[in-house]
């Protein structure tokens, strides 16, 4: 007799639930808040260079901008972009909304670009059939982790003179080719949310080797301030210039001490969910039902999310349904994401709707993400392929 599913009344796989994401804090990155917080400077001080510093250097790329969170990561990457009213920017419908609410907080106009079936990272042929006279850039979003066919890209926004974004919230500590994340694109845009590869609790930064542009974001995060606090204090001056419209879009030095001290283990906990994907892949291999997204040749995957499809022609249950069990087992599971011009903002601001991105919306019928962090147990692992082949299995009869 095969174990019945909790959902169905059956005993769960787990009695604690497994989230999908979870942040791995050491006693030294307290220590490094701790010691922050106990200096002069909580916000605009050294730390927050430091942590730049550090940053670029790990990423290949020649500077650094930390801000506030993942959105105004994408909200200064547009500023930097240029990205002005009624510009076009190509954005992928599989991603967060962040991505898109960004074109719009500068008055750019999202136009969304599907996503390949097997990897569900942008389509470049795709985007390049929606490229127009006011196209300016395109987004490209390493989903779950995995880096994007940057050369594809790259010769694209060479071709149309568009820049190009990475919205790499998903991939720091990957590569493509030999480089890494950070370094394949004209701004590259990462999150520290505890559930990426870095946390500083809210936390976001932009790396690019262009210095203008660097510059610029580095006003906008400040109020358009042609200063900061820091060096006017070094220069016994108390003016600045404001020429442009900014935002106070900082990130605090104790959320930079944190992100120091995140990035000195941040390969470890890489190579560690990098561990657990290949426990998954070997599982579901041979599975019926279900199956892994596809990696592209020559990239270092960063795993921020192990997603699977359900194959309808063997499960007999839609994504919703198996998404419960799955809950019920006390794995859980996610979906990322809701294609983003389904959600009624753009359908009413923008006509979009379903038949627009065919891949992006099939694929989202058939999702699920399970649970991969660093901190998670072979054990949490292998009871997470236990629900899946649980559940599966009874919904293939
Ligand atoms: C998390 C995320 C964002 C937004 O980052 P926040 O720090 O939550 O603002 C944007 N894009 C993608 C792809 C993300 O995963």
């Amino acid at each position: 007799m095969p174990a019945l599913p909790a959902i169905v009344g059956g005993s769960p796989v787990r009695e604690k639930i497994l989230p999908y994401g979870h942040q791995e804090i050491s006693p030294e990155d307290i220590d490094a808040v701790v010691r922050i917080l106990q200096s002069d400077y909580l916000t605009t001080g050294p730390e927050v260079a430091a942590f730049e510093r550090e940053f670029a250097a790990f990423t290949g790329a020649r500077e650094a901008v930390a801000v506030s969170n993942g959105t105004t990561a994408l909200h200064c990457a547009m500023i930097a972009a240029g990205i002005g009213h009624g510009d076009e920017v190509i954005v992928p419908a599989m991603t967060f909304a962040a991505t898109a609410n960004a074109v719009l907080m500068q008055g750019g106009v999202p136009v969304f670009a599907d996503s390949d079936g097997d990897t569900l990272l942008i389509d470049p042929c795709d985007a390049e059939g929606r490229i127009t006279k006011k196209t300016k850039a395109i987004v490209a979003v390493d989903y779950a982790g995995q880096p994007c066919d940057y050369d594809a890209l790259r010769s694209l926004c060479k071709k149309y003179s568009l820049t190009l974004i990475a919205d790499a919230c998903h991939a720091l500590g990957g590569s493509s080719g030999g480089k890494p994340v950070g370094s394949l694109a004209d701004l590259s845009t990462f999150s520290f949310h505890p559930v990426k590869p870095l946390a500083t609790g809210e936390g976001g930064i932009i790396t690019t080797d262009d210095t203008t542009r660097a510059q610029k974001m580095r006003r906008a995060r400040n109020h358009g301030m042609s200063s900061e606090a820091l060096e006017r204090e070094e220069q016994c001056t108390w003016f600045y210039a404001i020429g442009e419209l900014g935002y106070n879009y900082r990130l605090t030095d104790f959320q930079c001490a944190l992100g120091r001290s995140q990035l000195k283990t941040l390969p470890t906990r890489t190579k560690r969910r990098q561990a657990i994907a290949r426990h998954y892949d070997e599982a579901f291999a041979n599975a019926e039902g279900v199956a892994p997204l596809k990696r592209r040749p020559g990239v270092e995957h960063a795993y921020h999310l192990y997603v699977v499809l359900l194959d309808p022609v063997v499960i007999k249950a839609d994504s919703k349904t198996v998404f419960q069990a799955l809950r019920a087992e006390n794995i859980g599971v996610n979906v990322h994401y809701i294609p983003v011009h389904l959600h009624a903002l753009y359908r009413e601001r923008f006509g979009t709707g379903p038949g627009l991105c065919p891949r992006a919306e099939g694929a989202y019928g058939r999702m699920i993400t399970l649970p991969c962090f660093s901190g998670m147990a072979d054990q949490d692992a292998a009871d997470v392929v236990t629900a899946v082949q649980k559940v599966c299995d009874y919904y293939s009869r």
